[in-house]
């Protein structure tokens, strides 16, 4: 299994960090060792001053496809969660800096809670007009609609099985929208999807 993540697919979310619009997606991965089940308490490690929590809509792979036309990634997946994509913000722009990668600053262990699934079809909505919310310690601290996302899921899905072959359990975490923001020991994370609470997290 492998996580794939976009970045850069929220256009207030690109300025808010400074970034340009890229013109392909973009997109890295984590391992498999960043999962953790959405509820599990975050611990902040020693490594880094300054991490980051993104909160995404994730989008499960339901079956093997490689070269996948845009019109018919829909039938490769159904169900969706909200995940958060911490990132060591503070490695992140000191690699960024030199041009060097940066996957220490997305992939390290617990990096990538990720939420229930629910079902699609049960949530009753078009993938690209789904509402989620991030609050940080009760206070709503990002508020997204994949309505804004620059590339849909099925562009990404097309575009990523050109050149990596997704198979079944595959997730994509496919942006954060404006609002990223630090973490400290204490802080109690809730992100919600059409309203629903998703995912609870302490940081410890
Ligand atoms: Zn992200």
């Amino acid at each position: 299994m492998k996580i794939l993540c976009i970045g850069r697919n929220y256009s207030e979310h690109i300025r808010e960090l400074g970034n340009e619009t890229p013109e392909d997606i973009i997109f890295f991965l984590k391992p498999d060792t960043s999962l953790t089940k959405g509820n599990e308490d975050f611990y902040f490690p020693d490594f880094s001053s300054d991490i980051h929590y993104e909160c995404e809509v994730v989008v499960k792979i339901d079956k093997t496809g490689k070269c996948i036309p845009v019109e018919y990634a829909k039938k490769y997946y159904s169900q969706i969660a909200l995940g958060i994509d911490y990132t060591l913000r503070d490695i992140q722009s000191k690699y960024k800096e030199k041009g060097l990668p940066w996957t220490l600053a997305k992939g390290f262990d617990y990096s990538a809670p990720v939420s229930e699934f629910i079902m699609l079809n049960d949530l009753g909505k078009d993938i690209q007009n789904i509402d989620f919310t991030l609050k940080k310690n009760g206070q709503i601290v990002q508020q997204g609609n994949t309505a804004y996302m620059l590339h849909t899921v099925d562009e990404i899905i097309s575009y990523i099985s050109e050149f990596i072959t997704l198979k079944t359990g595959d997730l994509i975490f496919t942006g954060t929208p404006k609002g990223v923001g630090p973490i400290q020991k204490g802080d109690i994370l809730e992100a919600y999807l059409e309203g629903k609470p998703m995912l609870k997290q302490e940081i410890k």
